[in-house]
């Protein structure tokens, strides 16, 4: 995700305005037209919004690449959600 300034905690927040204007393919993200709320679903929430979103996004590989080298913890990113990283991170490792 980058359009995240709906995220908790207000850092992470901050952190991700400051990648959309530092990623260049940020720029291309389908999720700069849509509520960030829908990549921060709360606990137990439904990701399919956001997933769907991802589905349709042409920078999705490079958003999961940035978020598995990153170790993003929070949201929906290339269309994963946290565990759904956690568990491709382990396959591959
Ligand atoms: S893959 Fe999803 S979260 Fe990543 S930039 Fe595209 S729409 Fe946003």
């Amino acid at each position: 995700m980058v359009v995240r300034d709906a995220a908790p905690p207000p850092d992470r927040r901050r952190r991700v305005v400051i990648q959309i204007e530092t990623l260049p393919w940020a720029a291309h993200a389908k999720c700069l037209q849509a509520d960030p709320e829908t990549f921060f679903p709360e606990k137990g929430g439904s990701t399919r919004e956001a997933k769907r979103i991802c589905g349709e996004c042409p920078v999705r590989n490079e958003c999961l690449e940035h978020a598995l080298e990153n170790d993003e913890r929070f949201g929906i990113w290339g269309g994963l959600s946290e565990r759904e990283r956690r568990k491709l991170k382990r396959m591959a490792s």
